[in-house]
């Protein structure tokens, strides 16, 4: 073997080890996309469906809180924080929205 082929070796094992190292980062960012997908897919396969009986959620604004009604069973949801707003800015709120109209 001569010189430069001694060189050329040394050169093309450098590249090699870059490209290994190139993609094992590819690889990891990859998997770290596919588990952000994933898990942006699982929470739209239950996102504003009724956890009861699995009809759609439709977001209603009553009295400047913002509630989740079932389109099917007429079961009201509310996202964190909404309840302590209703009770706060309503007063007879709650009765209202859970006592009928
Ligand atoms: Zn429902």
């Amino acid at each position: 073997m001569s010189l430069s082929e001694q060189g050329y070796n040394e050169l093309e094992r450098v590249f090699h080890e870059k490209d290994a190292a190139w993609l094992q980062e590819r690889r990891a960012r990859l998997d770290a996309d596919r588990k952000s997908a994933a898990a942006k897919s699982a929470r739209g396969a239950h996102w504003m469906v009724c956890p009861k009986c699995g009809s759609g959620l439709k977001e209603e604004n009553f009295h400047g809180v913002m509630i989740d009604r079932c389109g099917g069973c007429g079961g009201i949801y509310l996202d964190r924080g909404e309840f302590e707003l209703l009770e706060k800015a309503q007063h007879g709120g709650l009765r209202r929205l859970f006592g009928g109209r």
